[in-house]
């Protein structure tokens, strides 16, 4: 039996990683389909301390796989399709193969929804993003008009956040009103650098010939018109799914699918713990991940110690 498996290789998984392998815990680390996890889709991460001129998101990840495999942490290239969380000892199927631990941390991050527009995967990275925290400040976006897609508190939020760097922020929403709260939307509203675009959807984003956003298409979702917006960048915040659905029945998990902790890192399954994105709403940073993996790991190991 393995003394602590950590399902995924993202900031949360791999810090989990590094602790538990310091601390001499041979954990074996699960990757999953993406290995790093979401860092890796990035370029430049300018806001990960220790790294005054950014750092490059693969490299990052690598070196943190890296710090975890040189304290005897074992990455496998691997995915977990069940768990039976409900016994005495956590079991998985993984790859078709059954694995048996005393302690899991379960770190798979949350995706985030995409429009679903043919433009979209071409220009991620080049002007399409999906966190105003993390690529705000990108020079790319100052002082240019900017679009936020959606109706909720993190379209507001993301669309206050950016008028810190941009000249004016569209905020396109399908519906006539906002979903947020009444604080989140008035602030967006009524923000001297913040325009409205009520009942609109973006129905393409332009700037594939150019390799950088240059506008969206926008589509009246009552009228049917449609006219172009310029822009340098397109901000879509409309919603993140947890990646839980193998957990569900098997550990508690809210009512947007994120793995609840009761007390630090535990979750209500025994010697189950959990880190990062997939238990967090609200913060979705690489540090914050890594944060949470290095609690996991301290409360696994204290978990261990006790069962002795
Ligand atoms: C384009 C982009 C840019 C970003 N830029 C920044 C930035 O500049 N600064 C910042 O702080 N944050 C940034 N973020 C956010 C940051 O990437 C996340 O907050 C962070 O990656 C969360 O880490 P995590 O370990 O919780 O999950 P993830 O990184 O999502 O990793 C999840 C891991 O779980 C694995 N997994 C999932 N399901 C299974 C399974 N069934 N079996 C095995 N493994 C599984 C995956 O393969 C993956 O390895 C960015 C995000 C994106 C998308």
């Amino acid at each position: 039996m393995e003394n602590v498996v950590i399902i995924g290789t993202g900031c949360a998984g791999l810090t989990a990683a590094i602790y538990t392998a310091r601390a001499n815990l041979n954990p074996l680390v699960l990757t999953g389909t993406m290995p790093g996890g979401l860092l890796t889709t990035t370029s430049i991460v300018e806001n990960f301390p220790g790294f005054p001129e950014g750092v490059d998101g693969f490299e990052l990840m690598q070196h943190l796989q890296k710090q975890a495999e040189r304290f005897g942490a074992r990455v496998q290239f691997a995915t977990v399709e069940s768990a039976d969380l409900t016994g005495e000892h956590p079991k998985l199927v993984v790859d078709g193969k059954e694995l048996e631990t005393k302690t899991l941390i379960i770190a798979t991050g949350a995706g985030h929804r995409h429009l679903g527009l043919d433009n979209e995967k071409k220009l991620e990275n080049k002007g399409v993003t999906y966190c105003a925290t993390c690529d705000g400040a990108l020079p790319m976006f100052r002082d240019k008009p900017l679009v936020v897609v959606g109706g909720g508190d993190s379209a507001c939020e993301e669309a206050t956040y950016l008028t810190r760097f941009a000249s004016k922020v569209y905020l396109v929403h399908r519906r006539d009103e906002l979903r947020a709260s009444k604080i989140m939307a008035d602030r967006a509203v009524n923000h001297e650098k913040i325009e409205m675009v009520w009942d609109s959807v973006v129905s393409e984003i332009h700037g594939v010939e150019e390799d950088t956003v240059t506008g969206v298409q926008l589509k009246n979702t009552k009228t049917g018109e449609e006219k172009r917006l310029d822009c340098a960048g397109v901000f879509i915040a409309i919603g993140h799914v947890p990646n839980t659905q193998i957990f569900k029945g098997q550990v508690d998990l809210d009512e947007a699918g994120y793995v609840t902790r009761t007390e630090g890192s535990k979750t209500s399954a025994k010697g189950v713990f959990v880190a990062g994105d997939c238990a967090d709403k609200v913060y979705r940073q690489a540090i914050t991940a890594a944060g949470m993996g290095c609690m996991a790991a301290i409360d696994a190991e204290r978990y261990l110690g006790e069962q002795d």
